[in-house]
């Protein structure tokens, strides 16, 4: 017997029809490429989409056809993000932080037909806009105006985003169709070999955005007012543009000023109570405001994700500044959310100390996402064991393939037919079902057989006063195969011995897990996601002789 209930596609599209409809007023702020603060709402926002959905027809863009964007934080990127989709075209976030050989193999192998692009990448465009195979139309995201004459003549037949939109009026009903429909590709940032896309679909957006909001996951509300550090070019900054409509939150948009000090005024001056990003870019937030004594007046949490979190800065942001960290857990393959580390009831009667304990674990899976942990035989591991395991997860918006099957079937399928993806992280579980990566399965130290965390070694190295940034990375050992090295960079004028980060490590993990040596470098090279390198980190030491060896 079937259910008797309206049979409606779970369709982006209707976001931005609820926005504009319940919350038309509600603003959206950018900082903008071309220098001021723009502010827009809703109502304005949606109807700017439907003459964009209308421009995008005009320009000969069909259902299913890839559109990418270059592009920062913005009001124009979001419009996109509904204009695209919401026609039945697919939306591919190019990050713009790859090397520009990259760009071109992501933009040919996505079969890219439009590229628009925020001004700051006028001379990527140039440099790559003619090397790519299938890119038809190049829209620079801004006015004539704004645009050098010299610049433009770069790129043939350049088109103005304004220009588009004014060319349009707003009468434009958006299509239906399935929902299983592609709406939108991103590629992961192919750390190792080329970068492989992950194909997203409307339900799964859609099912991805109801439960991100959630209370216990990213607590979004019509009250909040959102500033999302993590770029719209990083899985879809988590979600966040999608969640915006689906709450009717404020949202600001940073844009390119991603510097502690640009961050902390639009912080203040438009009163933001929830933010989202990588803890990199927390770092330089917070020595900003450190190095000023100011404090936030309205900040209330913070999303921390991509990496993992130290607990020093959970503790910065608990202790100085009342803001709480939500510890949060995903990748490009899961659309991205898998876990986030909110309480339950008995956390809250527990002391602050012990609260920080949990907070430091990546969470609990948000409804949607299954997870278990398996042996080296593929044998599922109890929650509240000790061991570690492979991480695999389960869900209605987690990958099956990579876009044209790149790299081949990617799950594995356990007895009952049911297919996991193996995320390539390695985590215990706890009693409560609190996750927590003890690594990434590529940058695991593997000492006399048994692993060490390198994410535990660089937690602690990060809580002392004088460290900035810390890697942990195998070294070569002839008796144990592998042992950890410690990578350090110190804070500006600040003094560390070798030595004594060594003593650092006294009595907060077994002895056999100090590293065995510590090296300062200048920097930690970053990936294109604000990610420590250690890859190439351990190249760049693959020679480095151990004292111990
Ligand atoms: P890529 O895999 O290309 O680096 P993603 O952004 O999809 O790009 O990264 C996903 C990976 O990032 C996860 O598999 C995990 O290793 C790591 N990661 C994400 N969030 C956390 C976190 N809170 N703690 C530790 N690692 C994390």
């Amino acid at each position: 017997m079937l259910g008797q209930m309206m049979q409606q596609p779970l369709l982006i599209s209707t976001l931005i029809v609820h926005a504009e409809r319940h919350h038309p007023e509600r603003e959206i702020v950018s900082r903008r490429v071309e220098g001021d603060i723009h502010r827009t709402t809703y109502k304005e926002l949606a109807s700017r989409s439907r003459r964009m959905a209308k421009a995008l027809a005009r320009l000969g863009v069909k259902a299913g056809d890839r559109v990418a964007t270059l592009a920062w934080n913005g009001y124009r990127h979001m419009e996109l993000y509904y204009a695209v989709s919401g026609s039945g075209a697919v939306l591919h976030t190019v990050n713009p932080r790859l090397h520009p050989d990259q760009i071109v193999y992501i933009a040919d192998h996505a079969e890219d037909q439009v590229l628009f692009f925020d001004l700051t990448f006028l001379p990527l465009v140039a440099a790559v806009a003619g090397r790519t195979k299938t890119v038809r139309h190049w829209v620079a995201m801004s006015d004539r105006a704004h645009v050098p004459a010299e610049a433009a003549a770069k790129i043939p037949g350049l088109l103005f985003y304004e220009d588009l939109v004014a060319a349009e009026d707003d009468r434009y009903d958006w299509p239906s169709f399935d929902e299983n429909s592609a709406s939108s590709l991103c590629y992961t940032s192919g750390t190792t070999g080329n970068p492989k896309g992950v194909l997203y679909s409307h339900r799964s957006t859609l099912l991805h955005t109801f439960a991100a909001a959630l209370p216990d996951a990213l607590n979004c509300s019509a009250n909040d007012v959102i500033l999302p550090v993590v770029p719209m070019f990083h899985v879809n900054a988590w979600g966040l543009p999608y969640v915006a409509c689906l709450t009717g939150a404020k949202m600001v948009y940073p844009g390119a000023a991603l510097d502690g000090k640009s961050l902390y005024e639009l912080f203040e001056n438009e009163q933001v109570t929830v933010s989202a990003g990588v803890p990199t870019v927390w770092q330089g937030l917070l020595a900003y405001v450190q190095a000023n004594g100011l404090k936030f007046s309205s900040m209330r949490r913070t999303v921390i994700g991509g990496s993992a979190c130290p607990p020093a800065m959970l503790r910065t942001f608990g202790d100085e500044f009342d803001v709480h960290v939500l510890h949060a857990w995903g990748m490009t393959e899961m659309s991205p959310l898998g876990t986030v580390c909110s309480f339950k009831p008995a956390h809250l009667k527990q002391t602050q100390e012990q609260r920080y304990e949990v907070m430091a674990k990546q969470g609990r899976a948000v409804f949607g996402v299954d997870m278990k942990i398996v042996d080296e035989a593929g044998q599922e591991l109890a929650f509240g064991g000790e061991a570690s395991g492979d991480l695999l997860v389960s869900g209605p918006w987690i990958v099956t393939e990579y876009f044209k099957g790149e790299g081949g079937n990617p799950l594995v399928t356990d007895e009952a037919g049911r297919g996991w993806f193996p995320t390539g992280d390695v985590a215990k579980i706890d009693a409560d079902g609190y996750m927590q990566i003890t690594d990434r399965s590529k940058d695991v130290i593997k000492s006399g057989g048994e692993w060490i965390g390198s994410i535990d070694l660089e937690n602690i190295a990060m809580a002392h006063p004088a460290v900035a940034m810390a890697a942990c990375i195998a070294a070569p050992h002839p008796k144990w195969d592998e042992r950890p090295l410690l990578v350090v960079v110190k804070k500006p004028g600040a003094e560390v011995t070798r030595e004594e980060l060594l003593a650092f490590f006294d009595g907060k993990i077994a002895k056999w897990w100090t590293p065995d040596d510590v090296v300062f470098v200048d920097a930690i090279p970053l990936g294109a996601t604000g990610k420590m390198q250690k890859n190439k980190l351990r190249e760049q030491f693959k020679d480095h002789k151990l004292p111990t060896a």
